[in-house]
């Protein structure tokens, strides 16, 4: 260890640590080169967007200290990187999180960044969202930016996860027009409001998989991941109960991952529009109420 010096070290150190641990990336970065120069930058204090100016600089003792039991934590416990921050970035957006919420990183944010280029014709007329199961409050916060003239609902069923959301919304300084209920699905909504667009990164995992998840996940709130048997336990609410919720023109955005054929044996008769991001692999379906 005496051998590391500068902050170039203390990354190659970390990549060497974390391809020998066989990390799982995804919840932020997707590789041990990016996950070791965030976990530096931000242990050093450094912004994380300026690598290049302080490769060569040299490390205090205690800020070694500091970046080596990231590196640790990181390694040993299989904490996702940004439980040991305390922050998430998605799309340029920065989030607090800790473990009472699974670590932002839906594709959704990608859409809403792209005003759901190409996919959607009228973005303008997009006044009214609602981002259900808002966890961190990651895309109702992304989609109350990216559309400055619209009103944003947010619901949950875990006052653990709402907690966290309103440290963003009040972060964001977004309380004027981002609400935060407590319910599930749509249950603690107005009933007599409509939805032009409707958000939604559910639980999908079926049990299965649930099995087979990396270690890294086994830290965030199962309730977020688990979607039942087949995945679909809460997209069949949500299917069934979104048509009540939609405006006219309303259109649901949905979060699927790699589950589209659990999605399409549970909805033979459905034929969702199937959306690519540039950034993941993970499936979106877009349906709009008349389809619904
Ligand atoms: N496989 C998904 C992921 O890693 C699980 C998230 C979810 O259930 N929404 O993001």
């Amino acid at each position: 260890r005496d051998v590391l010096v500068t902050v170039r070290d203390l990354i190659r150190f970390g990549v060497s640590r974390f391809n020998g641990h066989k990390l799982f990336f995804g919840h932020g970065s997707d590789n041990s080169w990016d996950e070791a120069v965030y976990l530096v930058l931000h242990a050093l204090h450094l912004p994380p967007d300026q690598l290049d100016p302080f490769m060569d600089a040299h490390v205090l003792p205690d800020e070694k200290e500091r970046v080596l039991d990231l590196i640790d934590r990181r390694c040993i416990d299989r904490l996702p990187a940004a439980y040991l921050t305390n922050e998430a970035w998605l799309q340029g957006y920065r989030f607090f999180v800790d473990q009472r919420v699974i670590v932002p990183r839906s594709p959704i944010a990608e859409l809403l960044t792209a005003h759901l280029s190409p996919w959607i014709p009228y973005p303008d007329d997009i006044s009214n969202i609602l981002d259900l199961c808002t966890g961190s409050g990651c895309l109702a916060i992304v989609a109350a930016h990216e559309f400055p003239d619209a009103v944003v609902d947010a619901t949950d069923l875990s006052s653990d996860a709402l907690a966290v959301a309103k440290i963003n919304v009040q972060d964001h300084g977004l309380n004027e027009r981002l609400s935060l209920y407590h319910g599930s699905l749509f249950e603690p909504l107005n009933v007599n409001r409509r939805y032009d667009l409707i958000i939604c990164n559910p639980p999908y995992v079926n049990s299965s998989s649930m099995d087979k998840l990396p270690a890294e996940y086994l830290h965030e709130p199962r309730m977020a991941l688990a979607g039942g048997l087949d995945g679909m336990d809460l997209i069949r609410k949500i299917i069934e109960q979104a048509p009540q919720h939609l405006s006219e023109q309303g259109m649901l955005l949905l979060e699927l991952g790699h589950e589209r054929a659990y999605f399409e044996a549970a909805f033979p008769e459905l034929e969702p529009m199937w959306l690519d991001t540039t950034e993941s692999s993970d499936q979106i379906l877009l349906l709009t109420r008349e389809q619904i």
